[in-house]
């Protein structure tokens, strides 16, 4: 397969074993040798990123719209000169990534500190990300969680070594619920289906964490329920000391590695400046097997090579007899 490593995309944010290349992140297993064909393993949303996203596009017209406005005087006087229309246009498709990378770099930051937070490790404060962790730290007060006793995992690799595939995982939590279902927070009631109680079983639950400025605490995404199938399914869960940080295979053995447990349940816990929306999410078999298929779709995909194929000439014989 043609995947190359970009060392010099690495970042300090990446999740552990995590490694930029040019087909997207991939997942470097340190129980295997460099020359290991199985080595490298897609990255659950990499994976998931094959299933075209319908709400990407809109998306980025939106931003894209909204940079025009803030920069109207500008997009004016570039459309006098064909030069500078193309240059501005340039700069305005560029703009959508530019926001979308931001966003993301604070959600790394948000899960960064989380993960200290359930470490009990200290951290540096970060004041753009506060008003998300004040939201984390008020659903952990709500759902009655103390760090150490309830939290069993935070931001761990996850492998499925049959499948050839990894992921991180943000939180293990053990919660405890009043009953086998919970009513729906009132204000966020669905009209066009019946609001029917939520199973909310009582034990360890894999939760992802979300964060946005915008988007309510409600707000959840199709793949999101293929993301926690595939977490939920994983195989092996890796707690390696930084030595294997980008799966360095000479540190690494057996004892940083144990069995991914059974889960009651999967959530999203979508954090807000204000607030926050647990919200359960049936990552059933259905979800798992829709995940699988991506996955020899992305390996194809990954393994294309198309540049070698263009336009050739026709045959000479050919023309020549349509000439005569
Ligand atoms: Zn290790």
């Amino acid at each position: 397969m043609s995947i190359t490593i970009r060392e010099d995309e690495r970042d300090e944010y990446d999740p552990s074993h995590a490694v930029p290349t040019n087909k997207g992140r991939y997942y470097c297993d340190p129980a295997c040798d460099p020359d290991d064909p199985n080595r490298m393993k897609i990255s659950v949303t990499n994976a998931i990123d094959q299933h075209m996203i319908e709400a990407l596009a809109p998306a980025a017209a939106r931003d894209t719209a909204i940079w025009l406005m803030d920069n109207l005087p500008a997009a004016n006087r570039a459309a006098a000169d064909p030069y500078d229309m193309e240059k501005f246009i340039k700069e305005a498709k560029s703009q959508y990534r530019l926001q979308w990378d931001k966003k993301a770099d604070l959600g790394s930051r948000v899960h960064a500190i989380a993960e200290a937070i359930n470490l009990g490790a200290p951290y540096i404060p970060d004041e753009e990300a506060e008003p998300f962790v004040n939201s984390y730290r008020q659903f952990l007060a709500d759902f009655g969680l103390d760090i150490r006793r309830d939290i069993k995992a935070a931001e761990c690799t996850v492998l499925n070594r049959t499948l050839g595939y990894g992921g991180t995982s943000d939180i293990w939590a053990n919660l405890r619920f009043d009953s086998p279902t919970s009513p729906i927070i009132p204000k966020f009631k669905p009209r066009a289906v019946p609001a029917d109680p939520i199973p909310t079983p009582s034990g360890l639950w894999l939760i992802d964490l979300k964060t946005s400025l915008t988007k309510p605490a409600s707000a959840i995404y199709d793949d999101y329920v293929m993301q926690l199938a595939a977490l939920r399914h994983a195989e092996v869960a890796l707690v390696c000391p930084p030595e294997c940080r980008y799966g360095e295979t000479e540190f690494h053995d057996s004892s940083h590695e144990f069995k991914v447990p059974e889960f009651v349940g999967t959530a999203i816990l979508n954090l807000r400046e204000t607030t926050y929306g647990f919200v359960p999410l049936p990552a059933d078999r259905d979800a798992f097997d829709a995940f699988c298929g991506l996955l020899p779709l992305a390996r194809y995909m990954h393994g294309l090579e198309l540049r070698g194929c263009k336009p050739v000439q026709p045959p000479i014989n050919n023309t020549r007899k349509d000439a005569a």
